[in-house]
C-alpha cells in the first residue's frame, strides 16, 4: 500500500463536507392572508423567504394577523420582505417592524447572513398605479439595485426582474429592465426570489441562477400555488 504524504493526504469521504449538506428554503409571497382559508401548508424547511404582500391594505391590524401566522410557521429561520400592499412598513416603519416577532427577519435594502448564506431584501417595484414602495423605472429603481452588494448568495425582491416570470395575463412583460441587468451582469446570486405578478408564478433556470416567482395566489387572491422549495447545497 501506498503511503498518502502532505498535500497527497486526501481524507475519506466520510469526512468531507457531506452532499446532503443542503439548505432547505421555503419561498413564498403575495400570500395576501390566504392562511385564513385554511387549505395553506408551508413545507418545512431551514429558511422561509417570504418575497412581499402579505397583506391587502398593510393597516397595523392586517400586519399583526400576518404575524400570528407568519411567526408560528416552525422554520429556524424567517425572513420577510414587504410589497406594494403592505403599506404599514413604509408609513410607519418602527411601529410595523414592531409587530413581527423577533424571530423574523424584515429586510428593506438591507442584508442577513444565514448558516453562511449572504441573502439580502428590497420591497421596491415599478410605479403602477399609487402603492406603497413605487418608483419610477430608470435611475430611481436603478439606484437601489446599485446599492445590492455584489456576492450576495439570495437576493429577495417584491418585484420582477424583466423577462423572467413577469409577465401579465395581457402577455406583457412587465418587470424591472435595471433589476434584470443588474442581476446578470453584476449580482449574480444563486437565487432570486420575487413574486407581485400572480399570473407568472413558477420557477426558470438561467446562466447558474435560480430565479422564483413564488405568488401563492391568482389574479382573484385566492390560493393557486403551494410553496416553492429549493435546495441550495
Ligand atoms: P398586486 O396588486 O397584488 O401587487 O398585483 C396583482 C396583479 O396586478 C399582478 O398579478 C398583475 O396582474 C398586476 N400588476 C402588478 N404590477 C403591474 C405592473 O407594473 N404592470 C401591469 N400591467 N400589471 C401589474
Ligand atoms: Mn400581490
Ligand atoms: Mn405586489
Amino acid at each position: 500500500m501506498r503511503l498518502l504524504r502532505g498535500a497527497e493526504k486526501v481524507l475519506p469521504s466520510a469526512f468531507r463536507t457531506p452532499h446532503h449538506m443542503k439548505m432547505r428554503i421555503v419561498c413564498i409571497s403575495d400570500t395576501h392572508l390566504v392562511h385564513r382559508d385554511g387549505e395553506f401548508s408551508i413545507p418545512d424547511g431551514d429558511l422561509l423567504i417570504h418575497a412581499g404582500d402579505a397583506t391587502y391594505h398593510g393597516t397595523q391590524e392586517e400586519i399583526r394577523e400576518f404575524n400570528a401566522w407568519f411567526a408560528a410557521l416552525p422554520h429556524a429561520n424567517k425572513i420577510f420582505v414587504a410589497g406594494n400592499h403592505d403599506w404599514g412598513f413604509q408609513l410607519h416603519p418602527e411601529q410595523s417592524r414592531a409587530k413581527l416577532a423577533p424571530s423574523i427577519i424584515y429586510l428593506q435594502d438591507s442584508e442577513t447572513t444565514v448558516d453562511g448564506l449572504r441573502i439580502y431584501g428590497s420591497p421596491w417595484q415599478p410605479q403602477f398605479g399609487l402603492w406603497a414602495f413605487n418608483l419610477e423605472r430608470g435611475s430611481p429603481l436603478r439606484e437601489r439595485w446599485q446599492q445590492i452588494p455584489t456576492g450576495v448568495d439570495v437576493l429577495i425582491t417584491h418585484g420582477p426582474p424583466f423577462g423572467i416570470l413577469d409577465r401579465t395575463l395581457s402577455g406583457r412583460h412587465v418587470g424591472c429592465r435595471d433589476l434584470h441587468a443588474e442581476i446578470t451582469t453584476r449580482i449574480k446570486p444563486r437565487l432570486h426570489v420575487f413574486g407581485h405578478i400572480h399570473e407568472d408564478a413558477g420557477r426558470h433556470e438561467q446562466d447558474g441562477i435560480m430565479f422564483i416567482n413564488a405568488c401563492n395566489v391568482d389574479l382573484t387572491y385566492r390560493l393557486a400555488h403551494q410553496p416553492f422549495v429549493v435546495d441550495l447545497p
